[in-house]
């Protein structure tokens, strides 16, 4: 049986003790990863600390050197990482090896540039002349999720890195694969010993002492937003600088004058990618009520129609829920959704088969006020609500806690750029959806975290700016 363990200055080390890794296709343990502990911690933090010195005084441009090697090993590798992937988080093999590993590759080299093109800000003027250093904080933790494991784990790491920081990442425990082979593949390249530290286990046993340690000077974390308030709770005091990227419950505005039957894969695609588990996905649609019936007819059609079958069938568009817990956790959000009076067009149920699969599901017949539109549900569960007019698209949008994503299908530019402008969200989109120059800003407002990712955003969170003002005489 595959074992997954830490890796800890340069090489794979384990505290001896185990939990199981679950196929969620099979619903069965097809691997074992280390489970960390505090004095696992501890050693991770301890070669971070000793690599921190040299590492931060590197040029730049061989920090970025280093990057590139990395991407580039993990390119030549890619059919091996998406394959593991697949299995490790039970998605479509085609989803790993199309999407998401390629962009764990870009976000090591979009990275390895920015350590090289990173700015810093100068004033010339009555005040002297005044510049700004930015400089590595020293050790910091990344702590991320099962839902795209290499992908959000590079979108930290890399940046990270590229700044001069040394890294104690937490993968999550229920997706360790990649992100071990990553350490294995930075062994291979030779990256100085302590720059990249992984630790693997849970959140209480080995993500808090993380984020309590003394010598970690800022924690990156994507996840629940439940865990981000805790993380938040437990950094505070230090002072430590914390970039929370949190649950999402987006809205998608379907209007009437949109073209929105020649975009039904890209809507399709936003409500059910990776089976509804992408914070980004889109989980209630808003549909303007001249072309309400049509549209969900044709949307309950195309839903029925998203085949599970082996993850490696290119034909396969849905795969599994990740964890026993999170299928238990889904087919509970459907039946709390009846409960509140929900009618569920299509799905609703497990697929009967091995495996965590659920079946994709449209919800209509509840509004704004019902659980089901306010908490995320993380699965392949969408709900249809009418709107009369921009007004009332808006309210519906903005109602809820979280402001991560929404997205605007019109043909109407000033209503586009209207909507752009009072959609309570951190990202939207316009006639598109998950597409993405890394150069911007990423995260989300209110209960979807605090802070941004992406391009400058990401470097200077892991950067000190020092200001130094010079007397010009
Ligand atoms: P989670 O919060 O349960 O876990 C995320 C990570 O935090 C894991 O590595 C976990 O082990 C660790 N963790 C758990 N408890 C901890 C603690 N007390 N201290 C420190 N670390 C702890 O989230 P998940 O279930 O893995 O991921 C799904 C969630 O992530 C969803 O809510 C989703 O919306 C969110 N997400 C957000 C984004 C974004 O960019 N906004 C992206 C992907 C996923």
């Amino acid at each position: 049986m595959e074992r997954y363990s830490h890796f800890i200055d340069g090489e794979p080390r384990t505290g001896g003790a185990w939990r199981p890794v679950f196929e969620p296709a099979s619903a069965e343990v097809y691997a074992e990863v280390a489970d960390g502990s505090e004095s696992d911690v501890l050693q991770a933090i301890d070669a971070a600390e000793t690599a921190f010195p040299a590492w931060a005084s590197l040029p730049p441009s061989a920090r970025a050197r280093w990057l590139e090697r990395l991407a580039d090993a993990l390119e030549a590798r890619l059919d091996a990482f998406a394959a593991a992937e697949s299995r490790d988080a039970g998605k479509p093999l085609a989803l790993a090896r199309d999407i998401e590993i390629p962009r764990a590759i870009a976000n090591l080299r979009f990275f390895a540039h920015a350590a090289t093109q990173f700015a810093s800000e100068s004033h010339h003027g009555e005040a002297g002349l005044n510049y700004t250093l930015r400089t590595p904080l020293g050790v910091v933790a990344a702590i991320s999720p099962w839902n795209l494991p290499l992908y959000l784990f590079t979108w930290k790491i890399a940046p990270a890195l590229a700044a001069g920081n040394t890294v104690v990442a937490k993968p999550s425990e229920i997706t360790p694969a990649t992100a071990t082979m990553l350490g294995e593949l930075a062994a291979e390249i030779g990256l100085p010993r302590g720059v990249l530290n992984i630790v693997h286990g849970t959140g209480p046993a080995v993500g808090e002492p993380l984020v309590l340690h003394p010598a970690v000077k800022a924690v990156s974390f994507t996840g629940s937003t439940a865990v981000g308030r805790r993380i938040a709770g437990l950094a505070g005091p230090h002072l430590k600088k914390v970039s929370l990227e949190l649950g999402g419950k987006n809205a998608t505005l379907v209007f009437a004058n949109s073209d929105w039957r020649a975009h039904l894969d890209t809507l399709l695609r936003s409500a059910f990618q990776n089976a509804g588990q992408i914070c980004l996905c889109g989980s209630r649609l808003l549909v303007q009520q001249a072309i309400y019936e049509e549209f969900r007819e044709a949307l309950v059609e195309r839903a029925r129609a998203l085949q599970a079958g082996p993850l490696d069938d290119p034909a396969t568009r849905l795969g599994a829920m990740v964890s026993q817990a999170h299928f238990d956790k889904v087919l509970g959000c459907i039946a709390r959704a009846r409960v509140e009076g929900g009618r569920v067009l299509t799905g609703g149920h497990a697929l009967d088969r091995p495996g965590w699969f659920i079946a994709p599901t449209v919800i209509e017949g509840l509004g704004p006020e019902a659980i089901t539109n306010r908490e995320e549900i993380f699965g392949p569960v969408v709900t249809l609500q009418p709107f009369e007019d921009e007004a009332h698209a808006l309210a519906l949008a903005n109602a809820g806690d979280y402001g991560l994503a929404a997205t605007v299908w019109t043909r109407d530019l000033d209503r586009a750029h209207r909507l752009a402008a009072q959609l309570r969200a951190g990202i939207v989109w316009i006639n598109t959806w998950m597409t993405r120059d890394l150069r911007t800003p990423f995260g989300g407002a209110g209960a979807s975290g605090l802070g941004r990712e992406g391009g400058l955003e990401a470097m200077r969170f892991f950067t000190e700016p020092k200001n130094v003002c010079v007397a010009l005489r």
